[in-house]
């Protein structure tokens, strides 16, 4: 998602976005421009840099109390932090604008290499899985080729699904545990721990080497849900036996039963549904972004 900060100042300058960045030229520099977790980012490509060029964009960052920066073979990051208010755009421009000045002044006639072959080619924007790549055409046409490989390679891998179903299954059993733990020790049941069967299902699937797609997913979350259920129940039936002290599981299921306890039992099944259904749906969002990212290459777009 693009920020309105970013969004406006890269409308400004006429930059491109991809998911989460606005991208473009400045002079002959590649900028991008991003938010990260309480700051923004700035990258920015330059055809050369010399000790005398880092030394002069140094001093302005100096000036504008700039502090964290860290350079790469061809380009500068700068860090601004964000802890109470946005940082001022203004300032972001500012300092982008002397920054790319610098290197134009010095280097007019180059431009910054391609990300994957190296060399000072005319080049664009490409948006690859999650990651922003400044492409010559021809690496463009070759990163095309490898992600439609890589994809129907993964798309013809054998389902692992119920592989993955047995991992998210048996994931889950930890989160019986502390349901258990929080009910006989805090004597209520803690809905927050179902949010926890979802993550460690995310995790025993994956490492099942569950395939990530969308009917993955969806194998996930009703893996899940299920499990919700199952623990509420398990929780329930150790307390049972735990109070009336008998491991006699006839009498359990016969006190499980009773109408009170029952409407319990599922009163507090859809309460753990009613707590982790956000988390549910961002874990989908997530797993459907991670399967769609295998396939996605394209050109920045149009900041609207
Ligand atoms: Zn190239």
């Amino acid at each position: 998602m693009l920020y309105p900060g970013v969004k406006k100042l890269g409308k400004e300058l006429g930059f491109k976005r991809t998911n989460n960045e606005a991208v473009g030229m400045m002079r002959n520099c590649f900028v991008k421009l991003y938010d990260g977790r309480n700051m923004k980012l700035l990258e920015i490509f330059v055809p050369q840099i010399f000790d005398a060029d880092k030394e002069q964009i140094e001093e302005i960052l100096k000036q504008d109390k700039v502090k964290r920066y860290e350079w790469f073979n061809n380009s500068i990051k700068i860090t601004f932090p964000e802890y109470f208010r946005p940082y001022s755009m203004s300032k972001i421009k500012n300092i982008l604008i002397s920054i790319t000045d610098h290197f134009y002044r010095k280097y007019p006639e180059e431009i910054p290499q391609c990300h994957d072959c190296g060399e000072q080619k005319r080049a664009e924007a490409y948006y690859i899985g999650n990651v922003t790549k400044f492409l010559c055409s021809d690496c463009f046409r070759t990163a095309e080729r490898t992600t439609n490989e890589k994809f129907n390679e993964y798309q013809q891998e054998p389902n692992n699904y119920f592989r993955g179903f047995i991992g998210a299954l048996l994931f889950a059993i930890p989160g019986i545990l502390v349901t258990i733990l929080l009910f006989i020790f805090l004597e209520r049941l803690a809905a927050i721990s179902a949010l926890l069967y979802i993550v460690l299902g995310m995790k025993g699937y994956k490492l099942f080497k569950g395939k990530t797609t969308p009917l993955g997913a969806l194998i996930v979350i009703l893996t899940g849900i299920l499990m919700i259920a199952v623990g509420i129940i398990i929780t329930y039936s150790v307390f049972i036996m735990k109070e009336i002290k008998t491991t006699d599981l006839n009498l359990v299921i016969l006190i499980l039963k009773v109408p009170e306890i029952r409407r319990d039992i599922i009163l507090n099944i859809g309460l753990s549904y009613v707590i982790s259904a956000f988390f549910i749906i961002v874990q989908l969002i997530q797993m459907m972004k991670e399967w769609r990212f295998l396939k996605n290459i394209q050109k920045a777009g149009e900041i609207k």
